[in-house]
């Protein structure tokens, strides 16, 4: 049983229709005034462990701000879970909350409160986000056949750093930068009301979070690979070895949105894009059908064997 299957099976049946079904970036509270998200990241997984504390700190906090953004809310508060192993000196915590006060600044966000233990384990955080909505959201439900898929940023830079962190690719720092350090897409995402048809962040690859909103919404995604917006580095390294699309397509922790809109949006996009500052970038169109298929300049499926991360 995969991760989304024991979601489905164990936790959705405990929940109310403002959980919206465990298939959403964050659940609704007080009617859909705020919205609510968690995410944990667990050393040895999420991150490497001897990262500046606040660089841990920040990505914690920002990877639940991604989650607000998916849905088109602000950040208001958070909850913050800290189980840490007994022997984590003063200094640590120092520079933990000193990454927190960073990004709450620059966030607009303050802690509501949390918990604190010591484990003998590694470093587990757990980060509980709200968001206020002004009464509208955006959900992955609602891509139609025919609408456009589009996402913002870059995609690949955050995958192609861990490779260079785990010494695998020659290290660029602004790859790097982005594994540690995710950019939140709340001011995109807050012009998307009305006009996208559905949204989500992704988290765990491209393909593997396109292929979520395909089912939800019984739709087939086709992604065009010349389409994706890469990094100059990431356009390079591709160059240098094609291999490296799978990591691109498949990898993750890009937290980038991906949406849908109707074709007829794309003047919209086109004033969002310079209004924003953020790259906003047609990859694929929603058809018939099911599943999510990569795809070359002739329309051939391009094959990739794994599409997203799993965690079980
Ligand atoms: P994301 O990557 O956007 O954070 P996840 O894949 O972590 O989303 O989770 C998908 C959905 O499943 C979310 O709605 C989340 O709240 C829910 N979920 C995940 N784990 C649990 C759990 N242990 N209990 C209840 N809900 C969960
Ligand atoms: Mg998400």
């Amino acid at each position: 049983m995969d991760e989304f299957a024991r979601i489905e099976g164990y936790f959705a049946p405990l929940t109310a229709a403002s959980a919206l079904g465990l298939r959403d970036d964050a659940a609704l509270m007080e009617d859909g005034a705020l919205v609510v998200t968690k995410d944990c990241m667990v050393a040895g997984v999420h991150f490497i462990g001897d990262e500046d504390p606040a660089l841990i700190a920040r990505k914690l906090l920002r990877v639940n701000l991604s989650d607000l953004a998916a849905m088109g809310a602000s950040p208001t508060q958070y909850m913050l879970g800290l189980i840490a192993p007994r022997d984590t000196p003063s200094a640590w915590f120092a520079d933990f909350t000193r990454g927190l006060a960073e990004d709450q600044a620059l966030f607009n966000i303050t802690l509501l409160g949390g918990d604190t233990t010591a484990t003998p384990g590694p470093l587990c955080l757990s980060l509980t986000a709200f968001g206020k909505t002004h009464g509208r959201v955006l959900r992955r439900e609602g891509a139609r056949v025919g609408d456009a898929i589009y996402a913002t940023g870059s995609i690949g830079d955050a995958a192609l750093g861990l490779a260079m962190l785990r010494g695998e690719l020659p290290a660029d720092a602004s790859l790097v930068a982005r594994y540690h350090l995710p950019e939140p897409r709340l001011h995109v995402a807050q012009h998307l009301h009305g006009i996208a048809t559905s949204c989500m962040d992704i988290s765990d690859g491209l393909l593997q979070d396109m292929g979520h909103i395909a089912r939800l919404n019984h739709v087939a995604a086709v992604i065009e690979a010349e389409a994706l917006p890469l990094s100059p580095t990431a356009r390079a390294l591709l160059g240098q070895d094609i291999s490296l699309l799978e990591r691109i397509v498949s990898g993750g922790d890009d937290y980038e949105l991906l949406f849908t809109a109707p074709q007829d949006a794309a003047d919209a996009m086109a004033r969002l894009r310079i209004q924003s500052g953020v790259a906003i970038t047609r990859i694929g169109h929603v058809v018939e059908g099911e599943g999510v298929t990569l795809v070359d300049t002739e329309g051939m499926e391009i094959p990739v064997a794994r599409k997203g991360y799993r965690h079980f």
